[in-house]
């Protein structure tokens, strides 16, 4: 059976090691990678060379684009299709909606993110999401 699989990205090791844990993991999957862009907080991305000023609005969706480019590729080259999304909002609060609006069965994220706040055992996305997601969630690390 296919498994819709939704791994949440941010620009974090943890994040990268949780998407390619899930291409080894599930042998049939329907892979969803997103990228939450806090309003008013752009966050930090790597690599990105956009068409764009940051002074645009949509300056920060744009680089979030290009981020998750690069791993619907790699994602590609392990033979899935892997369906990209970028929306503006809160993290843990457009992750959760987004799972609960689009069938998804699985979440499969890293413990802690970009700011890595080791003082605690879980994120706050990632505790956020683990108690509000109606799916089983796998956290990796
Ligand atoms: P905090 O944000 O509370 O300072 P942290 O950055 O160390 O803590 P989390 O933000 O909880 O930890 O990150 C845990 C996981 O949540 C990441 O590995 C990633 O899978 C996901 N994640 C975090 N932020 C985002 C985001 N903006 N968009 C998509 N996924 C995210
Ligand atoms: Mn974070």
């Amino acid at each position: 059976m296919t498994q819709h699989v939704l791994v949440p990205l941010d620009a974090s090791e943890q994040a990268r090691k949780a998407f390619d844990w899930a291409l080894e993991e599930f042998d049939d999957l329907s892979l969803t990678i997103l990228h939450v862009v806090p309003p008013n907080d752009p966050g930090y991305l790597p690599g990105a060379s956009v068409d764009k000023s940051p002074e645009d609005d949509d300056y920060a969706v744009a680089v979030a684009e290009e981020f998750l480019s690069d791993f619907v590729e790699e994602a590609e080259n392990a033979g899935v299709e892997a369906e990209p999304v970028v929306v503006v909002g809160e993290p843990s609060r457009e992750i959760v909606g987004y799972a609960e609006e689009n069938d998804v069965d699985h979440v499969v994220m890293g413990s802690h993110g970009r700011t890595g706040a080791t003082r605690v055992l879980f994120g706050s996305v990632a505790e956020d999401v683990t108690r509000r997601s109606p799916t089983p969630v796998t956290v990796v690390r």
